[in-house]
This record gives structure tokens, C-alpha cells and sequence, in this order.
């Protein structure tokens, strides 16, 4: 039987997503060749570049004066790209994890970076609400999911500039305004598509008004004007999405998604709150829908390696938490049934009764 996989991320696919782009590795549409060989430039191929983009439109309600472009580098070549692209004098940030405090560190190389607030000094368990974005900032940056500390702003915001999220842990999982946004990144690698995949959604009229020179592959407007064929993309990823997609579209889309990972979510916060043993690290208003992190509670932290075993005797795989929080992490990312929540509360249930 296969392993629960909780992984942060690379993470849980669908069944579907992963037998499905294994058929097409092996003969892609009947053609004898694998989707690894053939040419991005093939009308097969273009028909699946066509198809993602337009499933990644529908299934967010993209509006219209939006591109949705894949590239490569992951999430963390957009750290850079964002103020490349964007940055002429300043950029406020918010600061809620190891993700967002990588991104400001690169925007720095490219002007003035105000932090509107952090919750750096209290571990990042907690996103800051009482601050104000700089009326004259060229646009505020967000992680919407923090996936190491396993918090999450459950809104979209309102700001007065261009709002810029990060969304590569939580893209799909509930349901966005996307008109609130001026660009939206991740890397694929969680509800998505295998790693190598990285999506940007981008508010066409916030490009092109930077002074700097841009080089070529790190200026959105070659990527939009070549309709993400500029260099090879990422073949094999972009059917796997394209995979994922389809899927989700057949399962009620984005908000049924939305209900199904609350439900999850909730489940397994109630039986962390619940049981003695553990104890949950994100404030609770806070807490993530796609990371779930929790720790040994005070007087059982002798306890945490037998948890891991047991759980890994429970076929519970990935659930070691980030060396930063420590403890554990359930990932339950979209593709996660209810069936491996509950796996996972019953072996907390069992292992309780066992240490009473
Ligand atoms: N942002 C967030 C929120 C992430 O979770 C990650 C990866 N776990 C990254 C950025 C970095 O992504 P990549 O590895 O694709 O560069």
C-alpha cells in the first residue's frame, strides 16, 4: 500500500496527476514518443500549453488585463524578478517566515525595502496585522502561506499599491479575488505539479514602468509576449499541472477544494487542541489550512522520536517538522484525502493510549 505522504513540498499529487503523466512519459497522445522527447513547438504539446493556462485561468477567475505565464527557477528566482521588474525606488514587505524574509533580502539589491512588521521575534508563529503600507511604495509584498510555521492569512488584502503574494504553498486552495492582486507567484511543487514548474500571474499594466534595463529571460513582458514558449518550458511539470487541473475542475473546482481542506484542517487542529501530548505552534486565528505544525506538549518532549517511529510504522510518511519550528508538519495539501487526516488522528489517538 502506498505511504500517507505529508511532505512539505515536493508533496501529495493526485493519483490521477501522477498515472497519467507516467502513461504520457511512456507514449505521449499515441504517438510511440515520450513527452520527454518531443518538441515544446509540436501541436500536441502547444494544445497542453494552451489547455493548463486556460483550466489556470477559469478554475481562479482570472480577469481579463491578467497574464498567467510559466517559467523556470522556482518560487525563488521570483524573490528577485518581482523587484527587477517593479522596484524603481521603494517596496514594502511583510515579514511572516524564512520565505518572505528571503524575498525582502533580494528586493534590498534593488532599492529601498520597508518592512511594514514581522513576527520574526516570536518565531513567526503569528501574522502581524497592526501596521500601515506606504501610500508611496511601488507595491507590498505578501506570503499568503508561510509553509514552515504553518500560518496563513485567510483574506486577500487591501492595499493601496499593487499587492504582490507569494501563493507557492497555497495556490488553489481556497478561493482568491485576483483582481485584489498585482502579480501572484509560487513554485508548483505543492498543489500543482512536480518541482522544475513556476507560475506567475501578473496585472498587465503594473510592467514596464521601471527605469533599470531588465535582461531579457527576467522581464515578465518576454514571457507574456511569447505566450511561456521564449525558452523550452518545462515540458513534462506542465502536463502533470495540466493533470492537476483537470482534476480539480472535475472535483467542483477551487471552492470545493476550499470546504474540503477547512474540513481537514479542522479535524486535525480539534485533535491536536484535544490530546494531551501535543500542541499546536501557530496562533490559533492564524493557522495554516495546507501546513499543520504541532510539537510535543511541555512535560512529554522525551516523546517526540517514538511519535516519528510510530507514526512511520503507520505508514504516516513526511511529517517531520522544518529544523526551525521542530516538531512535526502534516502537509495536507489539496490532494490529500480526509481518509489520511484521519489515519494520521487515529495514530495520535492510539499513541495517547498507549502513553496514559
Ligand atoms: N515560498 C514559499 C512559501 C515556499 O514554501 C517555498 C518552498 N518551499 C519557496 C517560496 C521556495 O520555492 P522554490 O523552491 O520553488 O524556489
Amino acid at each position: 500500500m502506498k505511504k500517507i505522504n505529508f511532505s512539505a513540498g515536493p508533496s501529495i499529487l493526485p493519483q490521477q496527476t501522477i498515472e497519467e503523466t507516467a502513461k504520457a512519459i511512456l507514449d505521449f497522445n499515441s504517438s510511440t514518443l515520450s513527452l520527454m522527447e518531443v518538441s515544446h513547438r509540436g501541436k500536441d504539446f502547444i494544445a497542453v500549453m494552451d489547455e493548463t493556462i486556460a483550466l489556470f485561468k477559469e478554475l481562479l477567475n482570472v480577469p481579463e488585463g491578467y497574464s498567467v505565464i510559466f517559467l523556470g527557477g522556482g518560487a525563488s528566482l521570483q524573490f528577485c524578478m518581482v523587484p527587477f521588474n517593479l522596484l524603481e525606488k521603494k517596496a514594502a514587505y511583510l515579514n511572516t517566515g524564512t520565505w518572505a524574509s528571503k524575498a525582502q533580502k533580494e528586493a534590498k539589491l534593488f532599492g529601498e525595502v520597508i518592512e511594514v512588521a514581522s513576527s520574526k521575534a516570536d518565531n513567526f508563529s503569528y501574522i502581524p496585522k497592526d501596521y500601515t503600507i506606504p501610500a508611496d511604495a511601488d507595491y507590498f509584498h505578501i506570503t499568503t502561506n508561510n509553509t514552515i510555521f504553518g500560518t496563513e492569512l485567510h483574506t486577500d488584502l487591501d492595499s493601496p499599491v499593487p499587492l504582490i503574494a507569494d501563493m507557492s504553498s497555497d495556490i488553489f486552495s481556497r478561493v482568491i479575488d485576483v483582481s485584489k492582486y498585482g502579480l501572484i507567484y509560487g513554485g508548483a511543487q505543492k498543489n500543482l505539479a512536480p518541482a522544475g514548474l513556476t507560475f506567475v500571474i501578473v496585472k498587465d499594466e503594473i510592467l514596464g514602468k521601471v527605469s533599470r534595463k531588465i535582461p531579457t529571460m527576467l522581464d515578465y513582458k518576454t514571457h507574456i509576449e511569447n505566450e511561456s514558449m521564449f525558452n523550452t518550458p518545462p515540458v513534462v511539470p506542465i502536463y502533470a499541472a495540466m493533470q492537476t487541473l483537470r482534476w480539480l475542475k472535475a472535483n467542483g473546482g477551487v471552492p470545493a477544494m476550499e470546504k474540503k481542506n477547512k474540513e481537514k484542517a479542522a479535524l486535525l487542529y480539534a485533535e491536536i487542541d484535544r490530546n494531551p501530548l501535543f500542541v499546536g505552534t501557530a496562533a490559533k486565528e492564524d493557522r495554516s489550512i495546507m501546513n499543520v505544525c504541532f510539537v510535543m506538549a511541555k512535560g512529554h518532549e522525551e516523546k517526540e522520536a517514538d511519535f516519528s517511529k510510530f507514526a512511520v510504522s503507520k505508514g504516516l510518511d513526511g511529517l517531520k517538522g522544518h529544523r526551525s519550528v521542530g516538531g512535526f508538519r502534516a502537509s495536507i495539501y489539496n490532494a490529500m484525502p480526509v481518509e489520511g487526516v484521519q489515519a494520521l488522528i487515529d495514530a495520535m489517538k492510539e499513541f495517547e493510549k498507549q502513553n496514559a
